[in-house]
């Protein structure tokens, strides 16, 4: 049989006897161990030495790239006791001096004669031009005389290591030989369609091109192949859902409809369609596997204990998940008010009525509880459990388990939520509620696995919240005054003050420090209340709860406040250093007010002026739409700061890129979908190297058993 991936992935490195033993040292120090893992070392650029610029032809303001060889290479120390080392470096007609300032290694790693390419903004100093700090990419090192080709791969370098370009790339064609028999995965008719080459030769072509155009046709396949690496894991979930049956079919109504008619409130459009789908999915023989999207304050929790209430309806008991224990007391505390008064009738037995009981778990719950509320899920005496993740570690027997129900999903890994659901030999019901808009090629490609509902209304009772940008003093001041005049009027205020960056040591102190000034200044004679990094949940709870019942009028945060905090009397939001934070996160920040029938306001205060801190501060000025907000997020910052950690559980992408990729995720879902079809046990010939490849794929070993009849 032809080589697959995961032959190479066998192979190691230090085995592979054309290597020299100094390279595979390097490489493995940069976690590159094996055949495969070099082969998926992907240039980071190209260096078209037709096309480069001469050192004459260097323009001052302009960027550019060019080639050159280090002719000499000096170091000192600045007046101000920086590090300088300075190169002259020539291309046979020019030469031009180049500054690294603090990057006293460069004097090892720019030897005189050592080829390199050099990409930055060239300067003009007394007429003279120069680079400084540029990128460096080292071609070659020692004596210039062999021959390079003309179109360069450059690939990324660990400075410590002094790993040159060519060793790399020499290295690299070494692994290419074994490469040569590589089994194709996908067949001609899909490589026509999708006008894509075959693998083997795309891996030459990235790594070995002989022009521009060959570069972009190999990386072009190699990102649709991790593309649906990923599509055929989540389609094969989907459509494990879509042909699997439950026994938990539910479709008795009572409870939910009480629960619904004793709402104090009217349902919006939105959230009747969605608890419509759930209805049908959850009285059907298929398990409900859905991502319910909806705007920070669209109200989906009410949605997701309609479900509760049905399943109750039919015997069965619920799990709601919470990432926080902040959070899971406030659904703890919601759905004990909104199931007051409702009755529990078995349907087994009618005359054994109860009240609906709910209960939380959470890592502060003594043990003597948690045991009690373990035996009483077991028998059947709880309908909800609200919990942290620490029911995760607890093998618990539920009664009759039929819905799970995910808060904030994309702070929970994939395998956490596999590990509840799937591991089960009845399937419960999922509802799985994401706290952030999730662009929708984003969506496909994380939660492809999940069927999507979408709630576009809100509470016809809002306002849209006033907000404003503050960069001026006096702006700053009026924002502070807006914070004093809310509350001398009933209402109460968050200022968040994040350092992100910074360690929760500082954080803390500079918030404090941050209180101490509002109260003796802006704030004074309010009662101010601080939530930070290091408090332990219990303290944080407790400032939380006074701020709740509206002991505290203004809470100051460190930490990007508990996205679900629902205080609907909070009316204004100050955020400090605004530009720290994401699209995504300003948006989830400001979905703290304007949960009331109050107009509500929220002050971005920043001093940075630049364009992309004006567009992102910009776009929070001019729509309030999460979906919208999260769209230019993506496109400003890119998936991983959208979805956080989710990424990790899924496969790392090294090619692809979102939004720039969209079309791919959906040729590659299309695709996975026709192979799954036709193939749901990936049993026959054809599929039998993708089938092999999959399991390479770290999440995907949970899920191996999906192949398996
Ligand atoms: P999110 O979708 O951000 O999780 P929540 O479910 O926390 O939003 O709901 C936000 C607030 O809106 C809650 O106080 C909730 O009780 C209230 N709410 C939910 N649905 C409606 C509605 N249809 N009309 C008025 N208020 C509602
Ligand atoms: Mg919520």
């Amino acid at each position: 049989m032809a080589t697959t991936k995961a032959d190479l992935a066998q192979i190691k490195l230090s085995d592979v006897k054309s290597l020299s033993s100094s390279v595979v040292e390097k490489l493995e120090s940069m976690s590159i161990n094996t055949a495969l893992d070099l082969l998926e070392l992907y240039p980071r650029r190209y260096l078209d030495r037709t096309k480069q610029l001469k050192i004459s032809e260097l323009v001052p303001g302009e960027e550019a790239t060019f080639y050159g060889v280090v002719e000499a290479i000096s170091s000192r120390r600045t007046k101000n006791r920086k590090s300088l080392v300075q190169a002259v470096v020539a291309d046979g007609q020019a030469r031009i001096k180049i500054s690294f300032f603090n990057q006293a290694w460069r004097a090892k790693q720019l030897k005189v004669s050592t080829e390199a390419a050099f990409f930055g903004k060239v300067n003009d100093y007394k007429g003279n031009i120069g680079l400084i700090n540029p990128l460096v990419d080292i071609i070659r090192e020692g004596s210039g005389s062999q021959r390079t080709g003309v179109f360069l791969p450059l690939y990324p370098q660990s400075p410590k290591e002094n790993l040159s370009t060519s060793d790399i790339s020499k290295a690299i064609i070494e692994v290419l030989k074994l490469v040569e028999d590589l089994a194709e995965i996908l067949n001609k008719e899909i490589l026509d369609e999708l006008k894509l080459i075959p693998r083997a030769q795309a891996y030459r072509f990235i790594h070995t091109p002989e022009n521009d155009d060959e570069a972009r046709k190999g990386a072009r396949r190699l990102r649709f192949d991790e593309f649906l690496m990923l599509q055929m894991i989540m389609v094969s979930k989907y459509l494990l859902y879509e042909n699997s049956v439950t026994s938990l079919t539910l479709p008795k109504n009572e409870i939910e409809q009480k629960f619904i008619n004793s709402l104090p409130f009217e349902l919006t459009n939105s959230q009747k369609t969605a608890i419509k789908t759930i209805d049908e999915e959850m009285s059907s023989n298929h398990p409900m596997h859905r991502l319910l999207q909806g705007d920070v304050g669209s109200g989906k929790t009410v949605v997701a204990l309609a479900g509760v209430a049905r399943a109750a309806s039919n015997d069965a008991q619920s799990i709601f998940l919470s990432p926080t224990e902040v959070l899971a007391n406030q659904h703890f505390e919601s759905a004990k008010k909104l199931f007051k008064g409702i009755e529990k009738v078995s349907t087994n037995n009618l005359f054994s009525k109860r009240d609906f009981a709910v209960e939380i778990l959470t890592s502060s719950t003594s043990a003597k509880k948690r045991n009690e509320i373990i035996a009483k899920l077991e028998s059947g005496e709880i309908d909800l459990l609200i919990s942290t993740h620490a029911v995760l570690y607890h093998d618990i027997n539920f009664h009759n388990l039929g819905l799970v129900i995910v808060d904030e999903q994309h702070r929970f890994g994939v395998d956490q939520r596999s590990a509840l659901i799937e591991n089960r030999e009845v399937r419960p019901h999922l509802i799985a509620m994401s706290a952030t808009p999730i662009p929708r090629t984003a969506a496909m490609l994380y939660f492809g696995d999940l069927k999507n509902t979408i709630m576009k209304d809100m509470p016809k009772d809002r306002l849209e919240i006033k907000t404003k940008i503050a960069r001026t003093k006096k702006q700053r001041e009026s924002a502070y005054k807006k914070v004093r005049s809310e509350i001398e009027n009933g209402r109460q205020a968050y200022v968040v003050c994040a350092l992100v960056n910074e360690s929760d040591k500082i954080e803390a102190a500079s918030a404090v420090e941050h209180i101490e000034r509002l109260k003796s200044d802006e704030l004074s004679g309010i009662n101010i209340g601080l939530v930070h990094g290091q408090m332990s949940s219990q303290e944080k709870d407790a400032v939380m709860s006074q701020f709740k019942n509206g002991e505290i009028k203004v809470l100051v945060s460190t930490t990007v406040i508990e996205v679900g905090i629902d205080v609907p009397n909070a009316s204004v939001m100050v955020v400090e250093d605004a530009d720290r934070f994401g699209l995504s996160q300003l948006h989830q920040l400001r979905g703290r007010v304007g949960r009331g029938q109050y107009q509500s306001y929220c002050f971005l205060l920043s001093e940075k002026s630049s364009n992309e801190v004006q567009n992102r501060l910009g776009a929070m000025e001019k729509t309030s739409d999460g979906f919208e907000l999260s769209e230019i997020d993506l496109e400003l910052r890119g998936a991983g700061h959208i979805l956080g950690g989710i990424q990790s559980g899924v496969g790392d992408l090294k090619l692809g890129k979102l939004p720039r990729d969209a079309k791919y995720v959906e040729y590659a879902k299309d695709v996975a979908t026709r192979i799954l079809k036709n193939d749901p046990q990936m049993a026959s010939i054809e599929n039998k190297t993708i089938a092999i490849e999959l399991k390479l794929n770290e999440d995907f070993q949970s899920y191996e058993y999906i192949f398996k009849s």
